[in-house]
């Protein structure tokens, strides 16, 4: 499983965005989440996961190897360094049009160097990182709904100091470093760009602005413990691939909160139905006399075996409806249908026999009418 959220997702484009989309979607978030404008705690990791998601999709072929590989596949092939090569965020800040503090836009493009590259006790601040986990469910699962365990590692609040990094009982004290405010504030120049103020997290208090007399035996302080989790999910009827099921809280811990679980949705194709939305679709065989004469036939469905009546002077590729055979609703009540289309298999291997009986059948249809070039 990755530990990163979709690419799309997070500049909330389809997959089939082109630039223009991609950069519009972008252009919004950037004014919503930059941090010279949005101080919640969040906001910087949120404005940098949004600038990335916009630096790999924007770039052809990174966004080529990112659909075709994945976060895995791809943070093998690129660092990130590499992410933002090319992209130029000042021009791009410039573009939109973007005039925050005094000194133009070269800061910003600062800004999101230093939080990507190690900016220091700033990057973990807040709410810690959303997860994501790809659950693979049958067809027959996705229609009824499925109770399945899923087991991923993460980092969690420390049990035994409930997350607080203190030793249970430890005298709590205000940081001397930071004076109890929980932020540091550091200006640096930037050569011919000018000044650049950034705030970050005391990374004596992790931004807690306060210090236990003793750190928790168990985190060392951190408040936070690497963890194997297990958990049944409870997969409600409906699903279907591209789905997903947000788990609150069970993402990783950061220093205030914890991000969220998405468990993404992938339905196995079946060997013989296939799914439209709530309805699903079957082929089924049947013989030549059958469908002249009509015929009860069985056919599988979801739920086993049922049986459909196939009326005499069936034609092949005729569709016939079984209502209520198909997958649960997820919105409104009751199930979609079951489409068979039958297909007339046309006889082949004839004995003698048969061969005779099919000829007189021929030979006593009428010349014009319902037999018309049936037997000729
Ligand atoms: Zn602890
Ligand atoms: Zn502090």
């Amino acid at each position: 499983m990755a530990t990163k959220r979709d690419y799309y997702e997070i500049l909330g484009v389809p997959r089939d965005a082109s630039k223009d989309q991609l950069k519009d979607a972008y252009r919004t978030l950037a004014l919503k989440f930059h941090p010279d404008r949005n101080k919640d705690s969040g906001a910087e990791e949120k404005f940098k996961e949004i600038s990335e998601a916009y630096a790999v999709l924007s770039d052809d072929q990174k966004r080529a190897t990112y659909d075709q590989y994945g976060h895995a596949g791809f943070d093998q092939r690129y660092s990130q360094e590499e992410i933002f090569r090319n992209v130029n965020f000042g021009d791009i800040f410039r573009e939109f049009g973007f005039q925050f503090g005094g000194g133009g836009s070269s800061p910003f493009e600062d800004m999101i160097f230093s939080s990507m590259f190690g900016g220091g006790g700033g990057r973990q601040r807040g709410r810690g990182s959303d997860l994501r986990y790809d659950l693979q469910i049958t067809l027959e699962e996705a229609a009824k709904g499925v109770s399945k365990e899923i087991s991923f590692n993460r980092n969690k609040a420390c049990p035994h100091c409930s997350g607080t990094g203190a030793e249970p009982g430890s005298k709590i004290s205000s940081c001397s470093k930071c004076n109890g405010a929980g932020q540091v504030k550091s200006v640096r120049r930037m050569g011919a760009f000018g000044s650049f103020t950034s705030v970050s997290t005391c990374p004596s208090c992790n931004g807690k602005g306060e210090r236990p007399s003793k750190a928790c035996s168990e985190c060392d302080g951190h408040g936070i413990v690497q963890a194997s989790e297990h958990f049944s999910v409870d997969i409600p009827a409906g699903m279907d691939t591209g789905s997903q099921l947000r788990l609150a809280g069970l993402g990783e811990r950061g220093p205030s909160s914890s991000g969220d679980l998405f468990v993404f949705i992938d339905v196995k194709p079946h060997s013989i139905f296939r799914r439209d939305g709530d309805d699903i679709y079957l082929e089924t065989n049947v013989g030549f006399a059958q469908a002249a004469l009509g015929a009860e036939i069985e056919v599988p469905t979801l739920s086993g075996k049922a049986k459909l009546a196939i009326p005499a002077g069936t034609q092949t590729h005729t569709i016939f409806r079984m209502r209520g055979e198909g997958v649960q609703r997820m919105r409104g009540r009751g199930k979609g249908d079951q489409l068979v289309r039958v297909i007339v298999r046309t006889p082949t291997g004839l004995s003698e026999k048969q061969k005779k009986a099919l000829e007189q059948l021929g030979d006593i249809a009428p010349k014009k009418g319902v037999f018309d070039g049936m037997f000729r």
